[in-house]
């Protein structure tokens, strides 16, 4: 790979891991940003350096130094096999960081060794509990099956808009979205296909909101837009909109065209409103869609 090339250069600063390149006698070609965040010390000091020559200083939960005899990447340099271990390298502020080494051989056009490629990641407690902080936000904010919001979420947003409406007077609307006979669709096409078209309908949701507004699944085949800064006409555009679109779609199975349609109720937040008493008349709203007779859109006046 030719570092120069801008593309390849930007897409491995941008990895979080930290990531260098040797040549055959370990010096130092390439450094990343992820290394440069992980180690403290930057690319120009440490570039054309040896990386032996007490810069990183691999050692083992021993206090072995791996430098010499058993570095991971001389060894791969030596015999073109990938490696992986548990080091403590140096950083340059004194303390040792604990990190999970990978090393790969790097070949020329003819199959030669021309170096390693060393990748480590960030082993410490602390990167590690972020990320375990982010995996469980995802996991109880996000439903599974379509990534949008979930419940949950929808219910925490929903106080926070209605607080800054009775505080500052932001305007926002909400739209209750269910989908038309859709036991019909799971008993006719299976679940599967049902779950395929929920994703379905998900993605035209994201593709067509603002990045201020929220789409969430509040369960089933019934889903929740939150939409701020709007009036009446135009919450009643945005869900003229996603019905049309949503009636446009569809998925391909086998001989069959599979289409859905959608129900939509929707109206503006008052400052007297709570969550529920909210939802409830996007809800009621929606209902009267159903009732006369689907694929259509009721906005009230708040
Ligand atoms: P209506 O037009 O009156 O809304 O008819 P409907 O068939 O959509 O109404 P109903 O509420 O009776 O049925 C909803 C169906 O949605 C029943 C259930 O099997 C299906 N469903 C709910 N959650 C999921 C899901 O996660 N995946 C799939 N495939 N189906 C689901
Ligand atoms: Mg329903
Ligand atoms: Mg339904």
């Amino acid at each position: 790979m030719d570092l120069n090339d801008a593309f390849y250069k930007s897409l491995l600063d941008n990895l979080y891991d930290g990531i260098y390149f040797v040549d055959r006698q370990r010096k130092i070609t390439y450094w990343n940003k992820g290394a440069e965040r992980i180690s403290g010390f930057c690319a120009e000091e440490v570039q054309d350096n040896y990386c032996w020559n007490n810069i990183l200083r691999h050692i083992n939960d021993q206090g072995v130094a791996l430098c010499h005899g058993i570095c991971p990447l001389a060894a791969t340099i030596l015999d073109g096999q990938a490696r992986e271990a548990s080091v403590y390298l140096h950083h340059k502020e004194g303390h040792r960081v604990p990190v999970l080494v990978r090393t790969a051989p790097l070949r020329d056009a003819h199959n030669d060794i021309v170096g390693a490629i060393e990748i480590f990641s960030d082993n410490t407690l602390q990167s590690m509990i972020t990320q375990r902080v982010t995996e469980l936000e995802k996991l109880a904010l996000l439903d599974p099956l379509t990534q949008l919001a979930n419940r949950r979420y929808i219910e925490m947003n929903l106080h926070s808009r209605l607080e800054e409406l009775r505080r500052y007077h932001w305007p926002f609307g909400v739209l209750f979205l269910d989908v038309d006979h859709f036991k019909l669709i799971n008993d006719t096409y299976g679940h599967t296909m049902g779950d395929e078209i929920l994703r379905m309908l998900a993605r035209t949701f994201t593709a067509n909101m603002r990045t201020s507004d929220i789409f969430g699944r509040w369960g089933g085949e019934e889903f929740v837009a939150i939409v701020r800064n709007v009036d009446h006409e135009h919450l009643y555009n945005l869900a003229e909109r996603l019905r049309i679109l949503i009636a446009e779609s569809y998925l391909i199975e086998k001989l069959s065209v599979i289409h859905v349609t959608i129900s939509i109720g929707g109206t503006l937040a008052r400052a007297d409103d709570t969550v529920e008493s909210l939802l409830q008349r996007a809800d009621q709203l929606m209902y009267q869609s159903k009732t006369a007779g689907r694929n259509r859109v009721i906005i009230a006046a708040s």
